[in-house]
């Protein structure tokens, strides 16, 4: 027997895992909503009812937290509903740093509504140790919030730097890793004490499941109150989800690593094009967050950059409007390559340029996608 199996190893077999009765090696989907209580009153089997916990999300939380290095993971319904969660496991009042360039909706979500809730969030350039160092409130900051590479410049922050920040004010690290996923960055081994993902997107891999999760270094109260809050919010995923979550993970590695390389072909490419501004890919040497991604990013930067179009925003829109092969669609991390105009999603107070173009490359021949944005570009 293997004593220690490489991640590459443990996703493909989905963490080796059998089905007991049948000895099929693809697992079952397990519908029930509630489960037997043995004849002396215990629940030995450890499923009691399926809003706390189920096999099938038991399963890929399993093959999830090995793949992260955690303690423990718990998926959800939704990145949101584990981005959320992670926030509101906090004890209260809570004072957090998060990005001023982070995922949208998360961010609208701790500057609109987290304040009520006790939650005081103060955003700052997430690049910068001296910008959040200064940022720091002694005794009320009790997390950090990193999202590395970032929507939608892809900027990155320096992971270890910040957790000994982090930790030094006696606060937390959490970790959007959505983009970077456990292939290429392992934050927990950089010193994080959360890492978030959004599972919609590389680790379910195929634009047809919804999930979130967070995976967690140490099984302590901020975990404990995180499962309370999945099980009383319900913000579960359900077992056919998490069956086709676990699916999908089996080839993670192969999708992320061929994506990188592709977004990396892409970026080197339009770095070329007079028509492209400037390109936004922490690959390139010229990239400003270069240096910080070559060391905590290992075997490629992601599949996702970003263009932005010289002759400004309703060329951009005409760009995106034109493309044949791309998909124009919101989203990332499938196998199919996704464009998007992205100010137009963030809508009114972006810090996104309104000439930049979100690119999300799958797994097409990069040669195709190119020769397709260069006819939409015109
Ligand atoms: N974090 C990042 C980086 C994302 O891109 C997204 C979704 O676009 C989310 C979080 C939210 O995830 P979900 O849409 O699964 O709720």
């Amino acid at each position: 027997m293997v004593k220690k199996m490489s991640p590459e190893t443990l996703a493909a077999q989905a963490g080796g895992l059998i089905d007991e009765t049948s000895g099929a090696i693809v697992l079952p989907i397990q519908t029930a909503t509630t489960f037997i209580r043995d004849p002396d009153n215990q629940y030995r089997r450890g499923f009691v009812y399926g809003r706390p916990d189920t096999p099938n999300v038991r399963q890929a939380e399993s093959v999830l937290q090995q793949l992260e290095g955690a303690e423990a993971c718990l998926l959800f319904g939704s990145g949101m509903a584990a981005a959320t969660t992670a926030f509101l496991a906090l004890e209260r009042p809570a004072h957090v740093i998060a990005p001023n360039i982070m995922y949208w909706a998360l961010k609208k979500w701790l500057a609109d509504d987290a304040r009520t809730l006790g939650i005081d969030a103060t955003f700052v350039d997430a690049t910068s140790a001296e910008a959040i160092t200064s940022a720091i409130q002694p005794g009320k900051t009790r997390m950090i919030w990193l999202e590395t590479p970032a929507n939608p410049t892809w900027a990155v922050s320096d992971i270890a730097a910040i957790a000994k920040i982090a930790h030094d004010a006696g606060a937390i690290l959490g970790v959007d890793s959505t983009v970077a996923t456990p292939v290429l960055t392992r934050p927990l081994a950089l010193g994080a004490d959360i890492v978030m993902h959004s599972a919609t997107k590389y680790l379910n891999g195929h634009s047809d499941v919804l999930a979130g999760a967070l995976a967690f270094a140490r099984k302590d109260a901020v975990f404990d109150r995180a499962a309370r809050l999945r099980a009383n919010l319900g913000a579960v995923l359900a077992p056919f989800e998490a069956y086709l979550l676990l699916r999908g993970m089996r080839t993670l590695h192969v999708r992320v690593r061929q994506a990188s390389a592709s977004a990396l072909t892409l970026a080197r490419h339009f770095t070329q094009d007079p028509r492209i501004v400037e390109v936004l890919y922490p690959g390139l040497q010229s990239d400003p967050g270069h240096a910080v991604a070559a060391r905590q990013m290992q075997g490629g930067f992601g599949g996702m950059l970003s263009v932005r179009v010289k002759a400004g925003e309703a060329a951009a829109v005409r760009t995106a409007a034109k493309v044949e092969l791309w998909k124009r669609a919101t989203s990332l991390g499938g196998v199919e390559s996704l464009i998007e105009h992205r100010a137009s999603v963030e809508g009114p107070g972006t810090p996104c340029p309104p000439d930049l173009l979100r690119l999300s490359v799958g797994l097409e021949d990069p040669a195709d996608l190119i020769a397709d944005l260069e006819q939409a570009l015109g």
